[in-house]
């Protein structure tokens, strides 16, 4: 049953990098490099609202991992889908992009029980471990005795397949006969496998220095990683501190006691003591990075990294999308253009797939993409809920009167403007986030379309050997140049479409596809076998790299999930008696096509500008009153 993550190199385009690598690499300087975040399951659906954001915000402060703790009792071992550190696991590193560890205790755990675990842990993509004994009660029994049988057992059954760390106590755990032995029962963990330490929580860097120092002395050879945890409240602190059996040193005590019951006056006491802390902790010049316990919180520790300038670097895009961090996915690096708005929607769709195109979009196998939300995970992630319907309702309008309505959302989202309501639009169902920069160099022809009813939904300029490196359009390694074809994609009422399918035969270089919800009719001039690139890189010493593509296969699929998310999600933003906005967005649903363009002349002024602009003057003069 051994086998190995397959480890590629670091400084290909796709190369998947082991945690325990990382850290390695990363010792190997005496500078902290990057921090990394523990995190706790919420306990309901409802509150992983918050943490997807919290999650994705820590990436982009450059988190290099997560990390989820597991609670015995929280989590439901009869279904291994019921697990809820697992799920959280799962968001962080398939939907929040970010490299993720779980906490694992084997306290009352069978080996049978531990091997469906790892083995369910092996199906979601996760390779990171924090093996934990777990905390003992009154009738524990169970396969193991301690966290380091627990590593022994995971490196027998899986080889280096799983990065594995292990709990470290600068003040002895509570249950140890004294130090020395509870130093010595560490390296039992470390000699049964175990790649690294994370820490508990300390206050003095004395503490750590010297537990770093012990352990040396004994042959611990592993990164040791200082668990940090910003003081946030003066209940949580005496919380936490309890429950660890730890003693806060009597000049915090005395500094938080007049301020005690000001919670804000703690927080920021807390964030000036950790970050001396933790400069201190630097300058010691004995860890590569520092683990913050957030706490589920994301201010004290954001500042802090702010203000230590320590967050991982990930300015430099190896494509141009963003890149999975699971390691199943390591070998990835084409996608149809289309999902490029709902990444996660993409990555739910194509977890099942054995094999990821690499190089090549496949010409001669079509596919076989998994069904919109069949997948409970993505769908609480996806759905309107009652908490979230108001911010989306002040989005895309309170209640919709007709199609302009609608047109002028779209408008808005694109302009960066206030909608009518006076509010922002920050997303729309087919665009997750806010505009890609480059889109910027469109935006004026962008709103300029969607006013007119032409409702884009994707798009991308043409761009014509630009320097890899470029702020804007680069991506991949550098002195490259990047490639791409000006796209738009939209949805354009019936009698729009017409006067589009008579001014289409004089744009030769131009490719198109073009159906309605049902399929039918479906107009193109692509064929089915031969996907489009439309984004490409030439780099010294490699092939040409296509990572975007167009093609009549995937848009297909595609097309389900764009003309459902009209009635599955902003639909949704009404509640039922609200007729005329379900029967405005229905009919749009129901009438409206889907459209996407290509234009191959990449090195000259794209034409789609001038030729939609002949759809909206000539539909100017042939339509009804209300389709202006
Ligand atoms: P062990 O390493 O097995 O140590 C337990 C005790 O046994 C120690 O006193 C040790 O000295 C002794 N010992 C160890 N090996 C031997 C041996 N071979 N022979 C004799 N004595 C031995 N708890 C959770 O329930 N969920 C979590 O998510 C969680 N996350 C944590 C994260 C961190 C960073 C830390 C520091 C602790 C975490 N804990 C968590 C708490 C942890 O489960 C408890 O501290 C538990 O009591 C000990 O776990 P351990 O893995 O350190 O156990």
């Amino acid at each position: 049953m051994q086998e190995k993550v397959k480890k590629h190199s670091t400084n290909g385009s796709s190369g998947f990098v082991p945690l325990s690598s990382k850290l390695t690499e990363r010792s190997q300087s005496r500078e902290v490099s990057f921090f990394s975040i523990e995190l706790f399951p919420p306990k309901t659906w409802k509150a992983l609202d918050n943490l997807v954001p919290l999650l994705n915000n820590f990436r982009q402060l450059g988190s290099l991992f997560s990390t989820v703790t597991w609670h015995s009792t929280m989590n439901q071992l009869d279904n291994m889908d019921d697990i809820l550190s697992m799920q959280v696991a799962e968001i962080a590193l398939n939907y929040c992009w970010l490299d993720t560890m779980i906490h694992l205790t084997c306290v009352d755990m069978t080996t049978d029980k531990m091997l469906a675990i790892l083995e369910r842990l092996k199906q979601i993509g996760i390779t990171n471990i924090l093996a934990l004994r777990g905390d003992l009660n009154e009738n524990t029994v169970g396969d193991f005795h301690y966290a380091s049988d627990l590593v022994g057992f995971i490196r027998h059954h899986y080889g280096d397949y799983f990065t594995i760390a292990v709990a470290g106590y600068p003040i002895e755990h509570p249950e140890s006969m004294n130090k020395q032995q509870d130093r010595e029962n560490l390296k039992k963990k470390v000699d049964a496998g175990a790649d690294f330490i994370i820490t508990q929580l300390f206050f003095e860097a004395d503490v750590y220095i010297d537990f770093v120092d012990e352990c040396r002395a004994i042959g611990i050879e592993v990164p040791i990683l200082p668990g940090i945890m910003p003081i946030q409240s003066y209940d949580s602190l005496t919380k936490i501190t309890r429950l660890s059996q730890l003693d806060i040193p009597n000049r915090i005590i005395q500094d938080l006691e007049p301020i005690r019951n000001n919670d804000e006056a703690v927080r920021n006491y807390g964030i000036e003591w950790t970050i001396h802390l933790c400069r201190q902790l630097m300058q010691s010049g004995r860890t590569p990075g520092l683990h913050f316990f957030t706490l589920n919180r994301q201010h004290a520790t954001a500042t802090i990294v702010k203000a230590l300038e320590i967050g991982y670097s990930f300015c430099h895009k190896p494509l141009p999308w963003k890149q999975p961090v699971n390691h199943r996915r390591c070998s990835e690096n084409v996608r149809p253009i289309f999902w490029s708005g709902r990444p996660e929607s993409y990555v739910q769709r194509t977890n099942t797939w054995d094999e990821f195109p690499n190089g090549r979009w496949g010409r001669v196998h079509s596919p076989s993409f998994g069904s919109l939300n069949d997948y409970h995970l993505f769908a609480a992630l996806d759905s309107i809920t009652p908490k979230n319907r108001k911010r989306y309702a002040a989005m895309w309008g309170k209640q919709l009167l007709d199609e302009q309505d609608v047109w002028h959302i779209f408008e808005a989202y694109v302009a960066g403007t206030n909608n009518r309501f006076g509010h922002k639009v920050e997303s729309l169902p087919w665009n997750d986030e806010g505009l890609a920069p480059e889109t910027n160099v469109i935006r004026h022809r962008l709103s300029h379309l969607n006013r007119h009813g032409i409702l884009t939904i994707n798009s991308q300029p043409n761009v014509n050997g630009i320097s890899s490196s470029d702020s804007i359009h680069g991506w991949g390694s550098p002195n490259g140049y990047v490639y791409q074809k000006a796209y738009v994609e939209f949805f354009i009422s019936q009698h729009k479409i017409d006067c589009l399918l008579k001014i289409l035969p004089h744009y030769p270089l131009v490719n198109y596809q073009i159906t309605n919800s049902k399929g039918d009719p479906f107009y193109t001039n692509c064929d089915e076998d031969e996907p489009i690139a439309v984004t490409w890189g030439v780099f010294p010493g490699k092939e040409i790299i296509q990572p975007t593509i167009v093609d009549v296969v995937s848009f297909k699929v595609w097309k389900d999930e764009a003309f459902s998310l009209w009635m599955n999600k902003w639909a949704r933003v009404y509640p039922d008696e609200d007729v005329e906005s379900h029967s405005v967005l229905g009919s749009i649903c129901n009438t409206y096509y889907l459209v996407n363009l290509v234009d191959n002349d990449y090195p000259n002024e794209t034409c789609l500008w001038s030729m939609l602009e002949q759809v909206i003057v000539s539909n100017h003069c042939t339509s009804s009153s209300h389709e202006v």
